[in-house]
């Protein structure tokens, strides 16, 4: 069991702090992007489509863009890994809504209108289940509207993926209960289920088949990260994710895309891959340990990639890695800013308002680039983090550090997509709207970056904890280690040793904080849109926030819940109390992390994060519906395209923007979409 947690910020804690005017000093003048290009490409239900865009990438030498090439393959190869683990069916159930988006003649309006919505979200969310509720979501449309134009796509020359033998109808009736019936397989990841339910039992992932919690007790599990446990003849077995084992069509040809692209990297990151290549081919955990220890070695080069078997909030226990790739070069500029807090760690960490001991007392390797992202997907595409620290293995942490990225071409779309009136909406007063607009987009991606490298780096465990904080912790490790993170960033960004650093400008720091604090506070209220169909939260960066904001209201002068004209306010009335709360949380937090008191992270969360007010968070939705906000986005990747001479060598790479979600799904899966009516 050497799985630590999850180190990632969901994008959707920028949503409402991001503001859209950043100080223009971040900007430099050369990767400046044209004032009019597009940025929101649609609304599907409460989700947004959001192009990426990759400035600096043009710029990037031929070597460079060569061995982006192909991890890029190589990340679009993987990509059918993650529906599957997402869902046992997710992949069919794939292929039957493109096989109608892409031949779609015929088919009634309504009907069309219908299936490409629910599509669109099934592509956003790699399957039919919502990513932030965990729920799943239906077509609405009657099985013999679907049935007829599932047919009509046939008669049009689209293929299904029906088993051998299987007619259409047949196809189509196996699949229906997932398509229509909200009570089928309702939850992909159920860590709270009701009492007396098994979480694994309650969840309807394709991480375990047929397999409960019970039936774990006495086993050995020698594939925790990379494995599906399947009872086979009431036995457990496990079926590793390699080449030769599950998933070996796809993890060959990522193999394949990764040997090309070896020639073309630094010696450090060729040792990183081909360490990856070795782990794919064997699936052992001691090649996984060899991987992460070269990849978190490869600390400068320019290019770099996340490949493999990574998070594991897919799995209600938390071991199990669902797939993802990400491909992405460094924002030189923005990494200086990072590098200078990365260098002051110790610093930090002899300053954290915790009991010393829990304090490390050389903490290393911490390392930090803000980066451009060419391209995400599995876990992290379309939706993706906005910042990440890896390797998750607590063990390799320690003894090697770790790497963060800040994902800043994500942050900034998303920045470019939101409208500046969800500030004004939730802000108590004009100063704190003002405050936003000024700061909260600067503040913010501050904010994130100490969370990923002060945050997450620091700490260490009691001499008395015998196993990883996460295996005591269990199913609230995630969230609390979230929590903490985010508690050293919020607790740090008053600190003058910011200024010193040059991080932020001095005469501005309590303006900054301010704005930081009032974001955060008020995204604990904004937060709640997310969760319409339900009355608790599930997803742990959420939980966290939750419990933070929920702990310091209950227990500082910091907060005050205000009501005007029938609307709620959460407001930050006092920074100090702010500040000295948020000091002594995350003391005890880290105290229940290094003693993995599993009984005090639980009172945590049960009574600050899990669950809320029905009747507000009714109201915040009806808010933010009249602004026509969205609750997360997915965002359409660039393209690249090769350019060859006349002997078929690359000699340089294009980078174009397909601004149509449609278009970009439909040729990942190598469909195409059939714009006019065939002549036949
Ligand atoms: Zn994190």
């Amino acid at each position: 069991m050497q799985m630590s947690s999850n180190h990632r910020i969901a994008l959707a804690i920028v949503l409402t702090c991001a503001a859209a005017a950043a100080p223009s000093a971040q900007k430099p003048a050369d990767t400046a992007a044209p004032a009019d290009r597009q940025y929101l490409l649609e609304r599907v239900d409460d989700a947004s489509v959001v192009q990426l865009y990759a400035d600096g990438f043009a710029a990037l030498p031929v070597r460079e863009k060569t061995l982006i090439w192909h991890l890029y393959q190589a990340a679009l190869a993987g990509r059918d890994i993650f529906y599957d683990q997402k869902h046992a069916s997710a992949l069919e159930m794939r292929d039957v809504l493109e096989a109608i988006v892409a031949s779609p003649d015929g088919v009634p309006a309504d009907t069309l209108k219908e299936i490409q919505r629910y599509t669109k979200l099934f592509w956003i969310n790699n399957g039919p289940y919502n990513n932030l509720t965990a729920r799943k979501f239906v077509l609405k449309l009657t099985h013999e509207q679907f049935g007829s134009a599932a047919k009509t796509a046939a008669r049009n020359g689209a293929t299904f993926p029906a088993r051998a033998g299987e007619s259409l109808d047949a196809l189509l009736a196996r699949l229906e209960p997932m398509f229509f019936d909200p009570n089928v397989d309702p939850i992909v990841t159920n860590k709270n289920p009701p009492a007396g339910k098994d979480i694994l039992l309650a969840s309807a992932n394709n991480l375990y088949s047929g397999v409960g919690m019970d039936d774990l007790k006495g086993f050995e599990e020698k594939y925790g990260l990379n494995s599906r446990l399947v009872k086979r003849d009431g036995r457990l077995v496990e079926e590793v994710y390699r080449i030769g084992g599950r998933y070996d069509a796809q993890i060959s040809n990522v193999v394949k895309h990764l040997e090309a692209a070896v020639p073309y990297a630094t010696e450090p990151m060729a040792n990183a891959l081909r360490a990856l290549i070795q782990f794919y081919r064997t699936g052992e955990t001691a090649d996984r340990v060899k991987y992460d220890i070269a990849w978190v070695q490869d600390r400068n080069s320019p290019v770099d990639t996340i490949n493999g078997f990574i998070e594991v909030y897919l799995d209600p226990r938390g071991i199990k890695g669902g797939w993802e790739a990400l491909v992405f070069y460094v924002n030189k500029e923005k990494t200086e800013r990072i590098r200078r807090m990365a260098n002051a760690a110790q610093w930090f960490e002899d300053h954290m308002p915790w009991n010393p001991k829990y304090r490390k007392s050389d903490v290393k390797g911490i390392i930090a680039n803000a980066i451009d992202v060419v391209v995400e997907t599995g876990d992290s595409g379309p939706v993706t983090p906005i910042g990440i620290n890896l390797p998750n293995d607590q063990a390799i942490r320690e003894a090697h550090g770790s790497k963060s990225v800040s994902l800043s071409n994500v942050i900034e779309a998303n920045d470019k997509a939101t409208p500046t009136t969800m500030r004004s909406e939730f802000a108590w007063s004009p100063d704190e709207a003002a405050r936003a607009q000024k700061w909260a987009a600067f503040a913010g991606e501050l904010h994130t970056d100490m969370h990923e490298v002060i945050g997450h780096a620091s700490g260490r465990s009691a001499e008395s904890l015998k196993v990883s904080p996460q295996e005591a912790i269990k199913e609230h490790f995630s969230a609390l280690e979230e929590g903490r993170a985010d508690l050293v960033g919020l607790y740090f960004i008053a600190d003058p040793k910011l200024a010193e650093l040059n991080v932020l400008p001095a005469g501005s720091q309590e303006e900054i904080a301010r704005a930081e604090y009032e974001a955060y506070t008020r995204q604990a209220l904004v937060q709640l849109r997310r969760v319409r169909d339900r009355d608790e939260i599930e997803e742990d960066h959420m939980r966290n926030r939750q419990m933070i904001v929920g702990w310091l209201m209950a227990n500082t002068k910091a907060i005050e819940v205000r009501q005007r004209a029938g609307k709620t306010y959460y407001s930050m009335v006092n920074a100090k109390a702010f500040r000295e709360g948020v000091g002594r949380l995350l003391a005890e937090v880290q105290r229940i992390k290094s003693e993995g008191d599993y009984q005090a992270a639980a009172k945590l969360f049960e009574t600050y994060g899990v669950r809320f007010d029905p009747k507000l968070r009714d109201q915040v939705v009806a808010r933010v519906d009249k602004l026509n906000l969205s609750s997360y986005s997915g965002f359409v990747m660039p393209k690249l395209t090769p350019v060859t001479d006349a002997t078929g060598n690359i000699t340089d790479v294009s980078i174009s923007y397909p601004r149509d979600l449609t278009t970009q799904m439909l040729e990942y899966s190598g469909k195409k979409k059939k714009e006019a009516p065939t002549a036949r």
